[in-house]
């Protein structure tokens, strides 16, 4: 078994963390006067739980993953920016990245001056696990594979995943920001397995709620303490606690509704796309965005701009040359797009 206490910082090993009035106290009473807060009730004059043990029961039923495997962050990115910060030491340790993928694994590098490799993916958008292998040294602290990938838009396979897992001798980070658009099934089935390994997922995305900022990390609870003790102590607001455990509880049949209309939508749009006369290729989707090659990729996503459309372009991505990112909207909006498209010169 892999010892996850040797990959941490030793700073962050021998950190005491900030210990706050509310998880000082532990008990029952009537009276609270340990936190300086406002008496007057306003419905949010007191600070929120700091674990957000409710909202974690929820989920923990919805995703099965016990309560003490899961980490809450203002948006995912701020598990990212946590993870660097616990395991790598600025200067001397560097992160493995998979381009093309996501931005923030490197802009959180870049922040805590933190090193980066690059190892490309496939021409077909899969991590080629011998290079991974090959890049990695002991300074090689957290591998980040995102999958389904952005902006790519394709599952890893399962199969790499373990394997590097498996393989690679240190944190191996799964962002299944998309997950919910694919029909692979999550890693956190893997967690029982490799305690170095952390899957992120999102209210971002499939849950439509972007606007609250509410990522989860599922890991072994050794990693979880580790993200408990380094985050501000309050990092999710009540109000975020109160909305996304609302929606767990009463929004469920709304998710799937709106879920498989994205799902049909995307596949509407893939036949729209594949009908024109200047795309080249429609990359295979597993998330709710599709990558498109066509000639004159920087032309039409000015065209697009001035029909009032906005897109991704991905011309100058490694791999993604000639190509534009289009998430996939409502029916009308997508119906807009393609019209447009349509009639582009
Ligand atoms: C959108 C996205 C996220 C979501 O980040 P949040 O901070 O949770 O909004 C994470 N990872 C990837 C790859 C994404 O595309």
């Amino acid at each position: 078994m892999m010892e996850i206490a040797n990959l941490v910082r030793p700073n962050i090993r021998k950190l005491v963390p900030y210990s706050s009035a509310r998880s000082e106290f532990k008990g029952k009473a009537e009276v609270f006067l340990d936190a300086n807060e406002n008496p007057f009730e306003t419905g949010l004059n007191r600070y929120p739980d700091p674990l957000q043990w409710k909202l974690k029961a929820a989920i923990s039923q919805l995703k099965a993953v016990p309560a003490e495997q899961i980490f809450l962050g203002n948006g995912s990115d701020e598990a990212i920016d946590l993870v660097v910060r616990i395991f790598c030491e600025p200067r001397q340790d560097h992160i493995l990245i998979l381009p093309p993928t996501y931005g923030m694994y490197q802009v959180s590098a870049d922040i805590a001056d933190v090193g980066l490799r690059s190892v490309s993916l496939t021409p077909d958008f899969q991590p080629d696990v011998d290079a991974i292998l090959a890049a990695a040294d002991e300074h090689s602290k957290i591998l980040f594979i995102c999958s389904p990938n952005n902006p790519t838009g394709n599952d890893v396979e399962l199969e790499r995943i373990r394997s590097l897992c498996a393989q690679f001798k240190g944190i191996v980070v799964v962002d299944e920001a998309y997950i919910d658009f694919s029909n692979q099934a999550s890693c956190t089935s893997l967690l029982p397995e490799f305690p170095n390994l952390i899957v992120l997922q999102t209210f971002s995305k499939a849950w439509g709620m972007a606007g609250i900022r509410l990522g989860m990390a599922f890991a072994s609870i050794e990693i979880i303490q580790l993200f408990n003790k380094v985050k501000p102590p309050y990092n999710i607001n009540q109000l975020t606690q109160q909305i996304a455990l609302e929606a767990l509880e009463t929004s469920q049949d709304d998710y799937q509704q709106l879920l498989s209309t994205l799902l049909s939508e995307r596949e509407r749009l893939i036949k729209g796309l594949g009908e024109l006369k200047f795309v080249e290729k429609i990359f295979p989707s597993d998330a709710n965005f599709i990558l498109v090659k066509m000639d004159d990729p920087n032309g039409t996503y000015q065209y697009l701009v001035e029909e009032g459309i906005i897109v991704r372009n991905r011309n100058s991505v490694h791999l993604c040359a000639g190509s534009l990112r289009i998430t996939v909207g409502r029916p009308e909006e997508n119906d807009a797009l393609l019209t447009a498209l349509n009639k582009r010169p």
